[in-house]
């Protein structure tokens, strides 16, 4: 049955555009959608963001796309992939579906990034059908916890205890059928094949939903103590789903919830400590280059492009940084130990502008996360966020010893050091005195 622009003959269909949110379960947008009739996935491979982007990145994204429409089809929907800027790829492909089938509108979940908000505003600015946002990247969305005079919180314990006040949302549950309608001359359009530089892992969310219930039904009340282990094997490893969405984080947060204990309490902190960070660029998008605190925009740091390139490409001889930088390169991912480690060594031994090592870690990273990414490394650079002290500076070598204490994680990175987590007769920093010179600068700067 064919329907004509804008008649309201029928039940129509509604689009549901999917961003940083590839999956079906837990998704609000979806099931709005479902719950009027008909509708037609869409995914846009937006040229601002995948000519950005590492191979690494974009191919993960490609096969999470796959994996998405061939769940679409097997529930009897479909998944229609454009390429373009979305403020003219998804009004064309209205356009294009109003040549077949009444359009009732465009269904999403908010995005509430720098780049998302203005994307969003723009897109949905440039549609003439109805633009309906729905909640579902985070557990608390950016915005809805504010202090009692009504302003966002700069700290987090406070904005934990908030976060804390109730429950998770309930997730939803995926909807067991979808119907597209005969849309025979609507092309679904090709996804992209390339090679990735590092093994990805499984696409998809039947993968991550397995890895959730595998994580939780490990010792998790052992969390809060292992998640330091430089090797990565006490966290979950859950982020790379999370960033890019085949699992929801609401999702996530419900199931753990329901465990008892200290490691699960912690766990779900953590993502309570990733809310915040969304809320705070949410709030404040000039930190993406801005430091938290004005003052320390006076701050001297170190031009030398030899010291960023030997952080860089893991030879500095500092074993635990190196052994952080090499692992991220050739897996495209690392602990948040080992991220910690290796941000403090280039901002504070090094001296190197915080945002130098953020866009690499943006770029080789698989979970990669404009608020995460930005957030952490200010907090770890001590430029003010939730008042972490700048003179607490990690020790490289204490913090191998502590978090490898076997030296396994040493030895497969940086064989050189032999599992021994002493600076290396090579090194590009005497760690002493770099600590110094840089507690003296960044004293000064108060
Ligand atoms: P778990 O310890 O199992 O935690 C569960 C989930 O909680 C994670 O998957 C993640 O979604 C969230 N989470 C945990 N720790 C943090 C944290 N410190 N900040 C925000 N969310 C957290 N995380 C990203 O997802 N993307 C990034 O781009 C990113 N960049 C970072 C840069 C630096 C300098 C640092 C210090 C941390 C960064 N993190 C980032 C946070 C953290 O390191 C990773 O989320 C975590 O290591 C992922 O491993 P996991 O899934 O095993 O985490």
């Amino acid at each position: 049955m064919r329907y004509e622009k804008g008649s309201g003959g029928g039940p129509g269909v509604a689009v549901v555009w999917h961003r940083g949110d590839l999956r079906t379960h837990d998704h609000p947008a979806l099931v709005a959608a479902v719950e009027r009739g008909s509708i037609a996935g869409l995914v846009i491979l937006d040229d601002n963001i995948l000519n950005a982007t590492s191979t690494r990145r974009r191919v993960l994204f490609y096969e999470h796309v796959r994996v998405l429409r061939a769940t679409y089809r097997e529930r009897g929907g479909e998944l229609y992939v454009r390429t373009g800027e979305p403020w003219i790829a998804v009004p064309e492909f209205v356009a294009q579906l109003e040549r077949e089938a009444f359009v009732t509108g465009v269904h999403a979940l908010r995005s509430w990034s720098p780049y998302g908000s203005t994307r969003d505003a723009q897109t949905a600015a440039a549609l003439t059908v109805p633009m309906h946002w729905h909640d579902g990247l985070y557990v608390r969305s950016p915005g809805s916890i504010v202090t009692q005079a009504g302003h966002g919180f700069s700290v987090y314990s406070p904005y934990l205890r908030a976060w804390r006040s109730g429950a998770p949302p309930e997730p939803l549950d995926a909807p067991a059928r979808m119907t597209s309608p005969g849309l025979g001359n609507v092309d679904a359009g090709d996804i992209p094949d390339d090679v990735s530089d590092v093994p990805l892992p499984v696409a998809g969310e039947a993968a991550a939903l397995r890895a959730l219930v595998a994580f939780l039904d490990r010792p998790v009340h052992e969390y809060a103590a292992s998640r330091n282990r430089l090797d990565g094997s006490g966290a979950s490893r859950l982020s790379v789903w999370l960033t890019i969405g085949a699992l929801s984080a609401r999702t996530a947060a419900a199931a753990a919830w329901e465990r008892p204990g200290e490691g699960a309490a912690k766990w779900i902190a953590e993502l309570a400590w990733r809310d915040f960070l969304a809320d705070m660029l949410y709030r404040r998008p000039e930190l993406l280059h801005e430091p938290f605190t004005a003052r320390w925009n006076t701050f001297t740091w170190n031009d030398s492009e030899a010291d960023f390139a030997a952080w860089r490409d893991g030879c500095t001889g500092v074993p635990a940084v190196d052994a952080a930088m090499r692992e991220l390169r050739a897996t495209g991912w690392i602990s948040n130990r080992a991220r910690m480690i290796a941000a403090q060594f280039l901002t504070k031994h090094l001296r190197i502008h915080w945002t130098k090592g953020a866009k690499v870690f943006h770029e080789w990273l698989l979970d990669g996360d404009v608020a995460s990414n930005t957030g952490n490394w200010q907090w770890s650079a001590g430029l003010g966020i939730d008042n972490a002290p700048y003179f607490r500076v990690f020790n490289p070598v204490t913090q191998a010893k502590q978090h490898d204490p076997h030296g396994e994680w040493l030895r497969r990175w940086v064989p050189e050091s032999n599992g021994n987590a002493a600076v290396l007769p090579n090194a590009i920093v005497d760690l002493a005195q770099a600590r110094r010179d840089y507690l003296e600068e960044a004293g000064a700067v108060r």
